[in-house]
């Protein structure tokens, strides 16, 4: 089959590559120059399944109501004459009941260890090389109540296979010296052997590579204007090049991958997709003193920060406001998060070369993303990553192409549509080439 994918960041990157691996004739489409060049650009570089916890659960909504309003908050929504943004906020508090939150655990946990394991494999298979560290992800807490708060979820990640054990501040201390610093501090901490960190915008344009090598097709600087639907299905692509040429561009099947813009794509097909930017912020240090610099990745939970040791740089990560499209730095975050950089692992990192980034998660009210088929039968979805596009982008690539080519997925998760091999076979018309 002729497949286009929608968007060249990490879940459209590794679409193309299972899709191309699996014998289709693959064309990516994106309206930037070079692949990852959005919300995959500067990541917190981790490979987290136990990250697993949603946004959404239930501690989520008193804490968003104190933070309203402060600049320097973790989660920040700023309220707007936006219905989208009313609409996921009620959809975001629908997911924070116990019920919810333990079902959304499940999902991101399943997906998380089938991703690893897929991003595992492909490297054996490929040797990709992009700053990865195998060094597991420790999460350590300044205060107690955040701290105790966590034992519960991590208990049920370890009951869904996910290795998050609880370890103590001393032994936080063993495995990343660098904390040493505020050990005094730290009420506990846990620790997943398993995960791992790595340079994703690194991995994404290797990985292009390999595409480009194997026969992939990427049609760069390309801005998608419109999905066009012809008798119950999707009949063409509508796209302009950088010199503002109209093009009408045909496949077989269409997976969208086009992160937090995903929704606004479909609306006019009457796909209503509940996918929101949440902006984060990411600082990158180089390296200044070696023995104060963290090795192993890390995660800051009080501050909701995660930290990774990308080559001979520091890679911090987090945040999230909720306020449209909006892309602009805000002086008053990044400075919060050299503070806490600092603060934590003193001069560390060189703060007069910071490199700060803002990005755009494409998030779901329950941090579940969107894999699999549509009301139109050759639309698929790879979309709304929220918080963990990088951790679940191999085992999501997989999935969809599994999915586009009649194939069962691999993995037991909440996909959209019915995925059944049986349940939906590719028409002749979908599968010949035309
Ligand atoms: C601060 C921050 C820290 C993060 N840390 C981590 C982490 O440590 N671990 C982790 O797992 N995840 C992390 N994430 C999440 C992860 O980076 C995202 O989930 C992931 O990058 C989303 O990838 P995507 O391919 O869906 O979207 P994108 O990377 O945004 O790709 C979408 C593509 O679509 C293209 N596009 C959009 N509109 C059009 C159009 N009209 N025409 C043509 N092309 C178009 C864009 O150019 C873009 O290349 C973090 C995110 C942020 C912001």
């Amino acid at each position: 089959m002729r497949v286009i994918v929608l968007g060249a960041g990490l879940l459209g990157v590794t679409s193309a590559y299972y899709l191309h691996q699996l014998g289709h004739e693959v064309t990516v489409i994106d309206r930037q120059a070079s692949p990852a060049a959005e919300t995959s650009f500067a990541n917190g570089g981790q490979i987290s399944v136990s990250h697993a916890e949603p946004w959404a659960n239930p501690s989520a909504p008193l804490k968003v109501l104190q933070w309203l309003g402060k600049e320097d908050a973790p989660l920040l929504f700023r309220i707007r004459a936006d219905m989208r943004q009313w609409l996921w906020g009620l959809q975001f508090l629908r997911e924070c009941t116990p019920a919810r939150t333990r079902h959304n655990i499940q999902q991101i946990v399943r997906l998380g260890t089938y991703s690893r394991a897929t991003l595992q494999a492909l490297r054996r298979d490929t040797g990709l090389d992009y700053d990865q560290r195998a060094q597991g992800i420790l999460h350590f807490y300044t205060n107690q109540k955040e701290f105790d708060g966590a034992l519960k979820p991590a208990e049920q990640m370890r009951a869904l296979g996910c290795e998050r054990q609880v370890i103590s501040a001393d032994e936080a201390v063993k495995i990343e010296p660098a904390l040493r610093h505020v050990r005094a501090q730290l009420a506990g901490a846990t620790y997943t052997a398993e995960d791992e960190s790595g340079d994703a915008n690194r991995f994404a344009r290797e990985l292009v590579k390999l595409c480009v090598a194997g026969g992939v097709k990427f049609l760069m600087s390309h801005t998608i204007t419109a999905l066009r639907e012809v008798g119950g299905e999707i009949d063409h692509v509508e796209a302009t090049d950088n010199e503002g040429r109209f093009q009408r561009i045909r496949g077989d099947a269409y997976v969208l991958a086009m992160g937090s813009v995903s929704p606004l794509l479909v609306a006019p097909l009457g796909i209503r997709l509940p996918i929101y930017p949440a902006k984060g912020y990411s600082v990158t240090l180089p390296v200044k003193d070696e023995s104060m610099a963290h090795q192993v990745s890390l995660t800051d939970d009080e501050y909701k920060l995660v930290f990774s040791r990308l080559g001979n740089k520091l890679r911090i990560a987090g945040t999230a406001e909720l306020n449209g499209y909006d892309r602009d730095l805000n002086r008053v975050r990044c400075e919060a998060i050299v503070r806490r950089v600092e603060a934590l692992f003193p001069g560390a990192g060189d703060a007069s070369q910071a490199q700060f980034w803002t990005g755009l998660r494409p998030a779901t009210p329950s941090n579940v993303p969107l894999i699999g088929k549509t009301k139109l039968p050759n639309l698929f979805l790879n979309t709304g990553h929220g918080t963990l596009g990088w951790t679940h982008s191999c085992g999501s690539g997989k999935s969809i192409a599994r999915i586009v080519s009649g194939l069962a997925p691999e993995v037991d998760f909440a996909f959209s549509g019915d995925v059944r091999p049986s349940a939906a076979p590719l028409s002749p018309r979908l599968t010949a080439n035309r």
